[in-house]
């Protein structure tokens, strides 16, 4: 696999350049040398590829891909091995800093700058999660508040254990993961805290603490870290107002992720504020449409087997795509969350007419429970109708064939009638 430390070892011109060599951009990569496009690079600014499962040092990965239970890093070596072997080129230690029409990528290199033309373009550069400073937590500033992400790398790429005794902040499914990596380094968490009154993983993983011994504190929050050089404990805040001292030598801070939507950002893709990704229609594309999108830039958060999914869809729009096959960009309806409970809906655009390539559902999440009807409208009216009892971050998916051909106008409504 070239290593592009230095620039001149990259090509000049591709077919397909992809920004990132996670689940989605490997999984767009084999399927686009599936498909017989000549040359496709994969870029990555990691000094090796497979995104972020190469940190999970955990199961349960690969079940979609590999029909087997598969440990994160195991299960990225695969997906690295079928792309390379299909004949994609992965290029790592290469960061791309910059996105210009072209489609031209700007390189940096340890070895300098260099630059990428391509006739398409797939970014698929993941989530972050949000830091400390984000989420506005007070108090001091001691050694030992980290992210998921940082303690898996310290613990399984660095054999390292940060601390003893840490509390965990969130339980999303990457907390889980992040209590699982404690265990596996031999640390036992103090506590897991959450702000709302539920946990925000799916039941399964819900078991975890109590099988664990790890104390669960719902409606809590952190009001402050304490420590001078590193962390000696947490003040944490009760939803009726009342605090009380909790002793920990580190915070991890897990989940409330972000789509690391920087370049599509300086690109000067258009952007949605519900996702925090590009905008895009059902085919991934972005508002260049040389610019396609998958993966989770287009959402926080979905698994791994998700994201792969949707690089597999990817290649194959982008295959159409170059054969010039795809729908193009004409007509274009403006789909449109009209309800506070709706916290985001892609895509975000949908191309007319429909093609039989690209996503089949609009994936909606909410902001808080809810039940009653999600309702679609168009210029003329309502158009689609189903009952919807949601609960946050839940995955709600909608076939686009019950509505897409019924659209008139040019925007889509989407709302929920909560009396009904
Ligand atoms: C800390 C953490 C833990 C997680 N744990 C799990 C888990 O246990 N199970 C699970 O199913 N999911 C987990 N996830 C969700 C995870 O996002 C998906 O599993 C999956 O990795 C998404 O694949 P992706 O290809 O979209 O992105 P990623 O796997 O994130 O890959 C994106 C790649 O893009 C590269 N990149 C980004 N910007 C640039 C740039 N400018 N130039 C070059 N390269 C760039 C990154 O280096 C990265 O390798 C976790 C996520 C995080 C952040």
């Amino acid at each position: 696999m070239p290593s592009a430390t230095d620039p001149r070892a990259l090509p000049e011109e591709v077919e397909v350049a992809i920004v990132g060599a996670g689940p989605a951009g490997l999984a767009a990569a084999t399927r686009l040398r599936e498909r017989g496009v000549a040359s496709v690079a994969v870029l990555d600014r990691e000094p090796a590829a497979g995104g972020i499962p190469r940190h999970c040092g955990h199961f349960p990965f690969g079940l979609r891909e590999f029909h087997r239970l598969l440990r994160g890093p195991d299960y990225a070596s695969r997906l690295v091995a079928r792309a390379a072997a299909a004949g994609a080129a992965i290029h790592t230690g290469t960061t791309v800093v910059g996105i210009a029409p072209g489609p031209r990528l700007l390189l940096s290199t340890a070895g300098g700058r260099g630059e990428l033309a391509a006739r398409r373009v797939l970014l698929a550069t993941g989530v972050r999660e949000t830091s400390r400073a984000s989420r506005l937590i007070g108090g001091d500033r001691p050694l030992g508040v980290v992210s998921t992400g940082a303690l898996q790398s310290l613990v399984y790429l660095g054999g390292k254990r940060p601390f003893q005794r840490p509390l965990i902040l969130g339980t999303e499914l990457v907390s889980f993961s992040a209590l699982l990596t404690c265990r596996h380094a031999g640390m036992r968490p103090v506590a897991m805290v959450e702000a709302n009154p539920r946990m925000t993983a799916r039941r399964f993983a819900a078991a975890l603490p109590r099988l664990f011994g790890v104390p669960l504190h719902l409606s809590t929050e952190i009001a402050a870290i304490h420590g001078r050089r590193r962390v000696e404990g947490v003040t944490l805040r009760r939803a009726d107002g009342g605090t009380f001292e909790l002793p920990c030598d580190g915070v991890v801070v897990t989940g409330a992720f972000t789509p690391e939507a920087t370049l599509a950002r300086l690109g000067g893709l258009d952007l949605d504020p519900g996702t925090g990704g590009p905008v895009i229609d059902q085919f991934g594309r972005c508002s260049d449409p040389a610019f396609f999108a998958a993966g989770n830039l287009l959402r926080p958060v979905e698994t791994a087997g998700w994201s792969w999914q949707e690089g597999v869809a990817a290649g194959d729009v982008l295959a159409e795509s170059l054969a010039g096959r795809l729908v193009p960009a004409g007509r274009l309806v403006r789909v449109f969350a009209d309800h506070r409970a709706i916290k985001l809906a892609l895509p975000q655009r949908l191309a007319l007419p429909a093609h039989r390539d690209g996503m089949a559902r609009l994936q909606l999440r909410l902001a808080r429970p809810v039940r009653g009807s999600l309702v679609m409208r168009d210029v003329g009216g309502e158009i689609w109708r189903q009952r919807l009892d949601g609960l946050p971050e839940r995955r709600i998916l909608v076939p686009l064939a019950g509505f897409i051909d019924r659209i008139s106008g040019d925007t889509l409504t989407l709302s929920i009638d909560e009396t009904a």
